[in-house]
């Protein structure tokens, strides 16, 4: 693709994004990095919706990283029974928070490797953290970006997880990040789904895989 048709693609993307999203923001509920860094480690192969019912109690009884490392995982279990994976992310959500307090003097890391090294957050969840609590431009990878950005031949179809992701940084600038990935997000989880996506309905049909068929 020459420079000018990338160029032409970028805003026709960005503009349309913006016309359907223009104030997007992550639609799980939190009040501080505390709350966030859970909600998103509950998040895996969840609904928002889902983890927004349990995190609304969970935090009450859990209101920071000293409470949620000394909890039953028990009664942290049931409490948040109703997502998927629910063993699994109590386990994780437990060591989480005391590595935090135990490894990191009680704050959240403010790089990429220290943020893996956390029970329970891998890359996209690590971005997450760096765009939405450090101000760090970052593009958080999950599986609607990753559809979308395939679809849109942003990337190829072979592409993993964190090639799409180096593909999208350098595709849009540095400073649009942090606002496209919550738009790519909803546009793909209420537009471009992936069953029935709003293909008759969409502006980007000519610089998708969608339109060469
Ligand atoms: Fe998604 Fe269809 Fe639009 Fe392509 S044309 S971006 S598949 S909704």
């Amino acid at each position: 693709m020459n420079l000018l048709n990338l160029l032409n693609k970028r805003d026709l993307i960005i503009n349309y994004l913006d016309s359907l999203f223009n104030d997007s923001k992550i639609e799980l509920n939190y009040s501080n990095a505390y709350e966030l860094l859970v909600a998103v480690i509950l998040s895996a192969q969840t609904t928002d919706k889902q983890v927004n019912k349990v995190t609304k109690n969970l935090f009450l009884k859990y209101p920071n990283f000293n409470s949620l490392k000394d909890a039953n995982i028990n009664e942290l279990e049931e409490s948040i029974k109703s997502i998927g994976l629910y063993k699994s992310k109590a386990k994780n959500i437990i060591n989480m928070a005391n590595k935090i307090v135990n490894s990191f003097n009680g704050e959240i890391p403010n790089n990429l490797n220290d943020l893996i090294k956390l029970d329970g957050v891998g890359r996209k969840t690590a971005n997450v953290i760096l765009s939405n609590v450090f101000n760090v431009p970052a593009f958080a990878v999950d599986t609607h970006v990753f559809r979308v950005s395939k679809r849109l031949k942003i990337a190829d179809d072979k592409d993993s997880f964190i090639e799409v992701e180096k593909k999208l940084m350098s595709f849009f600038e540095k400073n649009t990040w942090q606002k496209l990935h919550h738009q790519i997000i909803l546009f793909g989880r209420y537009h471009c789904k992936a069953v029935n996506p709003n293909c008759n309905n969409c502006n980007l049909i000519n610089i998708c895989i969608m339109g060469d068929k």
